[in-house]
């Protein structure tokens, strides 16, 4: 809410056309909404995570139990940098700039909640762009790749219900416990037994409750778990086949299960064009030593949302520096980036944006 409400103040300065509220806490700033030519979304997300940090430095966060473990704080900085210095070249604009300052990207889908509250109209993008800072790889380097980038994700959960009992009498029982350690086995035959082997997919069990003391078999066992994905038809194999796998196995052992999906993120898919010129501009970005077409990551992100019929690009710029200590990864309590990341993905994202709506 206090990011919110500082971006939107700036944007503000900035001269722009602020809205506020958007998908809860998101901000949109409009600049040369009237001028004639194409529309260009620029995505910046600002939420945090719930990870107690344990950097020892001057900027460390100040919140218990929350920090910016993702990067999301630069992103924010970048994405105001931005709008700082394509609103010096306002009078020249041909086309409009739309600042999208999003909420609730770890999970929250708060891409889908601006674009229900209006994000994508008055004026509709022509293109989108997004960006991530990528401490997978170092301080130089950026990537932008043409097609599937990032995975499209999909949460479940099920309860596998039977009959407990003591423990000392399992015959008188349907025990869930083991129909759940049956069905966590049998799920791991989904990705090796079911995907094409030149596709690719994720199935993992990440939560598994049952039972609270040692002589009791429980009534049931709450499993639940997310599964990635890059295409769609791959994803209702999957989901078909947890499915079956869960119900059936459940059966066999005389339980009851059913599968639950969420919502969950389409994958980011970028479009060729898109890809290409960030390519190209970006080996033209100072500090930017090598540039990559072919980095795809299962981890996901909803910018997705925002590129399901707008063309656009989702690139990653290197911000890691192993020499500093600035290496550890996204969701780590000591996550840090090098900070000279911020100045090419500032510099990259205004010349893709100028691209489109300055004249040369
Ligand atoms: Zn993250
Ligand atoms: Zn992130």
């Amino acid at each position: 809410m206090r990011t919110a409400s500082i971006v939107a103040r700036q944007l503000g300065e900035l001269g722009m056309e602020v809205h506020t509220g958007v998908g809860k806490t998101g901000v949109v700033g409009l600049l040369g909404a009237e001028r004639p030519g194409p529309t260009v979304l620029l995505r910046f997300d600002m939420d945090a995570l719930p990870i107690q940090e344990e950097n020892d430095t001057d900027y460390v966060s100040t919140q218990p139990g929350v920090m910016h473990a993702c990067g999301h704080d630069g992103h924010t900085a970048i994405g105001l940098t931005v709008a700082g210095m394509l609103a010096q070249q306002h009078e020249r604009l041909r086309g409009a700039l739309k600042f999208v300052f999003q909420p609730a990207e770890e999970g929250g889908c708060g891409a889908a909640a601006m674009i229900a509250d209006g994000a994508l109209r008055e004026p509709r993008p022509d293109f989108a762009f997004g960006l991530h800072l990528w401490n997978e790889r170092p301080f130089g380097w950026v990537g932008a790749t043409e097609g599937e980038m990032l995975a499209g994700s999909c949460d479940w959960e099920c309860v596998v219900s039977g009959d407990g009992g003591h423990a000392a009498s399992p015959h008188q029982t349907h025990d869930p416990v083991v129909a759940a350690a049956h069905i966590v086995v049998a799920l791991q035959t989904v990705v090796s037994r079911n995907v094409p082997p030149l596709e690719s997919a994720v199935v993992s069990v990440t939560q598994i409750n049952g039972g609270d003391t040692y002589n009791v078999i429980p009534g049931e066992v709450r499993l639940a778990g997310t599964l990635r994905f890059f295409r769609n038809a791959v994803c209702d194999r999957v989901k078909r086949r947890i499915t079956q796998i869960l119900e059936n196995v459940a059966s066999a052992m005389g339980c009851r299960a059913e599968a639950t999906f969420g919502s969950g993120y389409r994958p980011v898919v970028n479009d060729a064009d898109a890809a290409l010129l960030v390519q190209e501009l970006a080996r033209r970005v100072p500090g930017v030593t090598a540039v990559a077409d072919d980095e795809r990551t299962a981890g996901s992100e909803d910018f997705g949302e925002f590129m399901a019929d707008i063309p656009g690009c989702f690139f990653v710029v290197g911000s890691a520096n192993g020499e500093r200590g600035l290496d550890y990864p996204h969701h780590h309590p000591r996550f840090d980036f090098d900070e000279r990341s911020l100045t090419v993905g500032a510099t990259l994202m205004a010349s893709v944006a100028a691209h489109h709506v300055l004249p040369d």
